[in-house]
């Protein structure tokens, strides 16, 4: 007699967990990964810190060089987390020393889903040098003078996403300890250690439709026993999320910016759609009682310099008296264009008149040079080819 086993319901081998990425975790929640793999509280305690410290002031990605962890450990977390860094498709350094870099992610809690892309920014200046951060792929807001309005929202990016943001830029520009500086064009800052030294969440998307990840890498990137960089900065611009900017300044305490571009509401209504639903009343009082905000603690306002449209002098008239009770930095911005732009950017006479009136009420230098204007690396120029896919697809390559 023969014998046929139905094997159907035999039980399948379970796959290993895939490695966790370290990056993005705050440093409890390190703790409790080590916990979970047999670390007493003790021991994880320590070995968080060891980790914290060669991932973030070491810009460490090999557990094998964190030496003074001891050999089992380093193995442990080896076979258990990861610290890979994302790809770069491209880095372009522009005739006046910006660089730009194409990142490529993969959502690690849906690694099915294609990857996506994402621009960072990096402006060196004589006392400074600053990296512009992305905190979505896209946006869900439609600024009509912006890029990255153009393209839909496809995600928003993890707190590891955005801090490796940060890493790369790091390491590519020589910051971590042993590290070489670029030798083309790469300029650093003066008599500064680092190349970074200041961060503003001005690239793709916005911010404040991100709080929570953007709040923990923030939170991340200022730790003391980190990257530690000073939250006065670090600044967030938003286009005026109002229900999320008091949050801003009570649970991240960095330094606020607020694209205003339009001392009117039916203007402001049609430039930055969100002021539909909060209007330049509600904005402005939430700037006056923004927690922090004081002299030495200025919220900077820009203003997007668009010829015809936003730039008269009455315009800058009223601009400074929208400000007058808030401690303001402004911040005039010539106009980007990118391809199929609807605006062209103020003649440079008109944007000095308009600065004069500004600068006559007390503000200090308020025109932005732009820069990297050669590599589509200025303000509102990101845009990525990354594609929302629809509910379909994502059905599809989610199983
Ligand atoms: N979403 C956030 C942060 C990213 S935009 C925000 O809107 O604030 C960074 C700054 O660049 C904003 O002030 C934005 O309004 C401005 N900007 C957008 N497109 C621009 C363009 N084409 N030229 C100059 N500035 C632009
Ligand atoms: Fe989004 Fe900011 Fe661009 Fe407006 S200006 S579309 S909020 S990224």
């Amino acid at each position: 007699m023969s014998v046929s086993l139905d094997m159907s319901h035999a039980v399948r081998p379970v796959p290993a967990p895939a490695p966790r990425d370290l990056i993005g975790l705050d440093r409890d929640e390190i703790g409790l990964e080590l916990a979970k793999l047999g670390l007493d509280p003790k021991e994880a305690r320590m070995r968080a810190k060891q980790l914290w410290n060669w991932v973030y002031v070491n810009g460490v990605t090999d557990f094998g060089r964190m030496t003074n962890v001891s050999k089992g450990a380093r193995q442990l977390f080896a076979d258990n987390f990861t610290l890979d860094r994302p790809e770069i498709v491209a880095e372009q350094v522009s005739a006046d020393g910006t660089r730009k870099w194409l990142f490529r992610f993969r959502d690690p809690a849906q690694p099915n889903l294609p990857p996506v892309d994402v621009e960072t920014v990096y402006i060196p200046e004589i006392d400074r040098g600053t990296l512009c951060v992305s905190s979505q792929v896209g946006c869900t807001l439609t600024c009509t003078f912006c890029h990255t309005g153009t393209q839909r929202l496809v995600r928003n990016l993890t707190a590891g996403e955005i801090l490796s943001q940060i890493l790369v830029a790091r390491e590519r520009l020589g910051d971590f300890p042993g590290g070489t500086r670029p030798a083309d064009g790469g300029l650093v800052p003066a008599g500064d250690t680092r190349a970074i030294t200041n961060i503003v969440m001005m690239g793709m998307g916005e911010p404040l439709y991100n709080f929570d990840n953007v709040k923990k890498a923030l939170l991340i990137a200022s730790d003391g026993d980190g990257i530690s960089l000073s939250k006065r900065r670090i600044t967030l611009s938003t286009s005026g999320v109002v229900p999320e900017i008091r949050r801003t300044g009570d649970e991240i305490g960095v330094m606020l910016a607020i694209s205003l571009h339009a001392v009117r509401d039916d203007l402001r209504n049609e430039l930055v759609p969100i002021n539909k639903k909060w209007p330049l009343a509600e904005l402005l009082e939430a700037c006056r009682t923004y927690p922090g905000v004081s002299n030495a603690r200025r919220i900077t306002f820009e203003y997007v310099m668009l010829k015809g449209v936003n730039d008269s002098d009455a315009d800058a008239r009223e601009l400074v008296r929208l400000l007058a009770k808030i401690p303001a930095k402004i911040n005039l911005i010539p106009f980007n264009p990118w391809p199929g732009s609807p605006y062209e950017c103020s003649d440079w006479d008109r944007i000095e008149s308009f600065a004069d009136i500004v600068n006559r009420a007390g503000y200090a230098s308020p025109v932005r040079t732009p820069r990297g204007r050669d590599i589509f690396a200025a303000c509102g120029q990101l845009k990525s080819e990354s594609e929302r896919l629809s509910r379909k697809q994502r059905e599809a390559l989610s199983v």
